[in-house]
């Protein structure tokens, strides 16, 4: 078990390396939003790098840099954040696929974690041009990546508004696990732990419409535990749905 890092290596490398078989590589989608006050604008690429190369180690995978913008429009209101249109994500999504596939990759698995790029993925698939012999695998199941969340959490006592869709006890806890001096737990304070119905009503108009400081969930509970086991069952539900896919070759 063993993953590449794609840009840590030379142009020869990886081409000996596809040549003996190492035919797939992970492309994680990230993001460069805020995510309240007591989290990095950084997050959701910290998850994008940590599942890409966890889940690379478990298939002998390259893993690409992950992509540290999204479409984070509705975070626009808080200070930092940088958002790509939609039209420009499926670009970039276009693009990253299209130069992959000049290579001999057999296998591109595109892994966004973030939710806001779940949708122009979905989109962007639609317009992939050519892959020739690669195969495209996108995780576009952001429901499946939120019902395993808050089954984890639910494991640690946590109900899921607590738990929570941006910056809540879930984000809080991967953040201790996996970068504890950038959570400034003093900052921690309960965001938006109401029904989720209202969360997607107003998500459009921005995320300050929700909560002033930008946290659906409570990050009070978070603990760093916690989060080492949410990122390894992170893992094994991405590895169990590419092994799913393999099945419907
Ligand atoms: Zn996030």
């Amino acid at each position: 078990m063993a993953a590449l890092y794609l840009d840590r290596m030379t142009w020869l490398q990886i081409s000996e390396s596809i040549r003996s078989g190492w035919n797939t590589i992970i492309v994680p989608f990230g993001s460069t939003e805020q995510h309240g006050r007591h989290l990095p604008l950084g997050t959701d690429s910290v998850l994008g790098d940590e599942l890409g190369w966890r889940l690379a180690e478990r298939l002998d995978a390259f893993v690409a840099p992950t992509l540290r913008f999204g479409c984070s429009d509705h975070h626009l209101f808080f200070t930092g954040t940088i958002s790509l249109s939609q039209d420009t994500f499926r670009s970039v999504v276009n693009d990253v696929v299209g130069s992959l596939c000049k290579h001999g990759f057999k296998r591109i698995i595109l892994l966004p974690t973030h939710g806001g790029n779940f949708q122009p993925l979905r989109q962007a698939l639609k317009k992939l041009g050519p892959t020739g012999e690669a195969r495209i695998l996108a995780f576009t199941d952001l429901q499946g990546l939120m019902g395993t969340a808050f089954k984890s959490s639910g494991s640690f006592g946590v109900d899921p508004a607590k738990s929570g869709a941006h910056s809540g006890e879930w984000e809080t806890s991967i953040m201790l696990a996996l970068r504890p001096g950038q959570v400034d737990m003093e900052r921690a304070s309960e965001g938006f732990v109401g029904d989720i119905a209202e969360v997607m009503a107003k998500i459009a108009t921005g995320l300050e419409n929700i909560d002033k400081h930008g946290v659906i969930g409570d990050p009070r509970m978070a603990k760093a535990e916690a989060g080492r086991q949410y990122v390894e069952d992170m893992v094994d539900y991405l590895y169990q749905w590419v092994n799913g896919q393999q099945g419907e070759e």
